[in-house]
């Protein structure tokens, strides 16, 4: 009964084989601490400031992008190094309740009005391995979040080899995209999952490695949840409307729910995005003196994107025979990144502090 209306943000890959085992568990390797590979290390490097901006851009749609090869604005981790360590984030039922926790802290930073239509909204989790997070209604036109296994293990790869990059100049990012995205981006049997090896084996322990993880992590499921929450309450899905909310359809059957996906919308695309960046960064701030969410989920994501693209051999125009529904669904990856910064930027000028 009713419409089935999805909107698809993310998307690749099956299930299928294992790659070898996500990284989502401590390596158990008896190593010591790691020697001294980077010692003066005191905290994070402070913040280098955002350039001007002027004024929101407009939702028209999306700067024209010029195939892969650009590299996203660099890292800005955060200012204020004296934040605690986070435990790490490991393990699937860890990882939903982490989600859940994200999309309530989204929802509460909304607007009043915007926050009533999807307060208390459920969060229910794809068990495929498909990479991909959406927004959709359920038979009954019930509103409903759901995050697929895939974009779980793909956020966690991410977050696991960028963490690491950033605290001790290797290059896993690279080498976990070339292992991993050729196959994600052909097969419907691939899977995201962090192979083991990627990580070296002497940093794999370090707990500044695994909290800053586990903050790359949320952040970057903050952006994906904050641009799908925000297809509901912008009316883009039409069965958010502030009703009492009921239970989020069965896992099981959630498959049904997903035949019909529509192609994309660039100016809806464009708003949730501008919407759901300016979510994350008000609810991010909310945080402190914990780690405050910046507009680095979405470029990280849209990074991630933009590889498996060119891996799967793209890097221009979108092609239909794309086995990633993502590429198939939504704008150019690269395209969404200046949209995002330049919104982030506007924000923190009307927001300052
Ligand atoms: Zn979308």
């Amino acid at each position: 009964m009713g419409a089935l209306f999805t909107i698809v943000v993310l998307g690749s890959g099956g299930a299928g084989c294992n790659l070898g085992g996500s990284t989502s568990s401590p390596p158990a390797q008896p190593t010591p601490p790691p020697p001294s590979p980077y010692p003066q290390q005191q905290g994070y490097p402070q913040q280098q400031g955002y350039p001007q901006q002027q004024g929101y851009p407009q939702q028209q749609g999306y700067p024209q992008q010029q195939g892969y090869p650009q590299q996203p604005a660099p890292q800005a981790p955060p200012a204020g190094a004296q934040r605690p360590l986070l435990p790490p984030l490991v393990g699937v039922p860890a990882q939903q309740q982490e989600v859940r926790q994200i999309l309530a802290e989204l929802v509460a930073a909304l607007t009043p009005d915007n926050r009533a239509k999807v307060a208390n909204i459920p969060m229910t989790f794809d068990p495929t391995y498909e990479v991909n997070a959406f927004a959709g209604c359920d038979e009954r036109r019930q509103p409903f979040m759901a995050a697929t296994a895939g974009i779980l293990e793909a956020v966690d790869a991410i977050s696991q080899t960028r963490a690491t990059d950033e605290l001790f100049g290797t290059k896993t990012y690279d080498a976990y995209c070339a292992q991993v995205l050729p196959q994600l981006s052909r097969s419907e049997t691939a899977r995201a999952a962090l192979p083991m090896g990627i990580i070296p084996p002497n940093l794999g322990p370090d707990m500044r490695r695994w909290s800053r993880a586990r903050e790359i992590f949320q952040e970057v499921m903050a952006f994906t949840m904050g641009h799908e929450l925000a297809h509901h309450y912008l009316g883009h899905t039409g069965c958010a409307n502030g009703q009492p909310m009921s239970s989020a359809p069965d896992p099981a059957l959630l498959g049904r729910l997903l035949t019909r996906i529509p192609t994309f919308n660039q100016v809806a695309e464009a708003a949730a995005d501008s919407s759901g960046a300016i979510d994350v960064l008000t609810a991010g701030r909310a945080r402190r003196p914990q780690y405050a969410w910046s507009e680095n989920g979405g470029v990280f994501l849209f990074d991630y994107f933009a590889r498996i693209e060119s891996a799967g051999g793209g890097g221009g125009p979108l092609t239909l025979l794309s086995p990633v529904q993502f590429l198939r669904t939504h704008p150019n990856p690269l395209g969404r990144i200046p949209l995002v910064q330049t919104v982030a930027r506007t924000w923190r000028a009307q927001n300052p502090g």
